[in-house]
């Protein structure tokens, strides 16, 4: 059986585990799930978040190493930050529409005090500008900060272009490395359907109906948008030329794991190794699109955001101004880059799209209550958007044997 049809199985098999044991034996569903399906789900996440540092700072120094020239480098980055944009404010867009023609807060009778509770404050933007920057970069290493570490990695690469013969020792060394970390990560996927299964199967168990329920249109009403804008990207590959039967099945694990994880960082790993193996995508777009996008690309956090807004908004009967609107889309698009891919991150980023607009922070906890059901279709969208755009990127750059499946390799320059 192929790894995506066995992480297909355990997602599916998870999903009907935890319904049977949410329905037909409550009684059982704490002690199983403090004593087997979280520490199994937690082990496996753990097992994979190891990979990722050292995956994402050697898939750089050898993607940007292979890059001939820093010109080029400043292309790519800016090629690659106006497709975050134009499509996130698509993300926006679809979000925004959805909740207005869904009303999804209009259908939630009884719930507002419930709606009572503390939100945790996001940070500022210009904080988070501020913080890309380490003032340690082993500290970035040991806190697993992905941005701080890009920073590091993308300083590293000068300095190894200014160094010239000397840097060579320590390129071999990364792609030694990197060629390890790989091998790791193959091992640890092994692992992946059994691990989905246990989380998946634990968030399915644990969840409330009740509130489900209530928030039925909340819940189908995101999902809609997600895959609203899932259709857009298949849509604009197919007009590059690139199958879409080809993506959805090169990246298959790379979802399954986004989904079932409901974690971005945690699919990153492997979603490096679908783009390089599986898509054919060049190694110096796989390993400089994928972690960045990772780090900053997240549809999925566009649409909560807007559609979270705007639920409220109904939810409280308040009429939006022009400048209300104004200040949910810009802040939403802002607060979509600073969200981290790890489970429950969109949440607590809400505050301040809330806070911009002027919004009561009390929808918060609402939503907070079936959060991690709609993560995973978030984050299945955010690892979606992040490789569909590396694989804009490679067309844009020319990698026009895409989709008749070529294999691309390109040797990193030593100095
Ligand atoms: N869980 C999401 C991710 O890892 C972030 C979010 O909460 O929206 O991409």
């Amino acid at each position: 059986m192929k790894l995506s049809t066995k992480i297909t199985v355990g997602l599916v098999s998870g999903i009907i585990f935890g319904i049977i044991l949410n329905i037909f034996l409550p009684q059982a569903v704490a002690q199983l799930n403090e004593y087997v399906l979280s520490p199994i789900g937690k082990v496996f996440l753990n097992l994979i978040q190891f990979v990722v540092v050292p995956i994402v700072f050697t898939s750089l120094i050898v993607g940007f190493s292979s890059i001939d020239n820093s010109e080029k480098v400043g292309r790519l980055t800016g090629k690659l930050l106006f497709l975050y944009i134009s499509t996130s404010i698509l993300a926006l867009v679809i979000g925004y529409i959805t909740a207005s023609v869904l009303k999804p807060g209009n259908m939630v009778d009884g719930l507002v005090e419930v709606a009572a509770g503390e939100a945790k404050e996001g940070q500022g933007i210009l904080e988070w500008l501020i913080s890309i920057v380490p003032t340690n970069p082993f500290e970035a290493f040991a806190t697993g900060n992905l941005l701080q570490i890009i920073f590091t990695a993308i300083i590293v690469v000068f300095g190894i272009r200014m160094a010239g013969s000397h840097a060579k020792p320590f390129l071999l060394f990364v792609e030694s490395v990197h060629a390890i970390v790989e091998k790791i990560t193959m091992l640890v996927l092994k692992l992946s359907p059994i691990g989905v299964f246990a989380l998946i199967s634990s968030v399915i168990a644990t969840q409330g109906f009740d509130i489900v329920q209530k928030l039925f249109v909340y819940i189908l009403g995101l999902i809609l948008a997600l895959t609203l804008m899932a259709i857009a990207y298949f849509i604009i590959l197919s007009f590059l030329h690139v199958s879409p039967k080809h993506f959805w099945k090169s990246f298959q694990p790379t979802f399954g794991i986004a989904f079932g994880t409901a974690s971005s960082n945690a699919a990153l790993p492997v979603a490096i190794e679908n783009s390089k193996k599986e898509f054919k995508m060049r190694e110096e777009i796989a390993g400089f699109a994928i972690p960045l996008g990772t780090a900053l690309k997240r549809d999925g956090a566009c649409i909560l955001q807007t559609f979270n807004a705007l639920f409220v908004a109904q939810l409280f009967n308040i009429q939006l101004s022009g400048a209300q609107i104004l200040a949910i889309i810009v802040s939403a698009l802002v607060v979509s880059f600073s969200t981290a891919g790890v489970p429950g991150a969109g949440i607590i980023m809400m505050s301040t799209v809330l806070a911009a607009a002027n919004l009561p922070l009390a929808g918060i906890a609402l939503v907070a209550g079936v959060d991690r059901l709609t993560d995973g279709f978030r984050t299945l969208l955010n690892v979606f958007g992040n490789t569909a755009n590396a694989v804009i990127l490679d067309k844009w750059e020319g990698n026009s044997s895409i989709t008749d499946m070529k294999v691309h390799s390109s040797e990193p320059v030593y100095a």
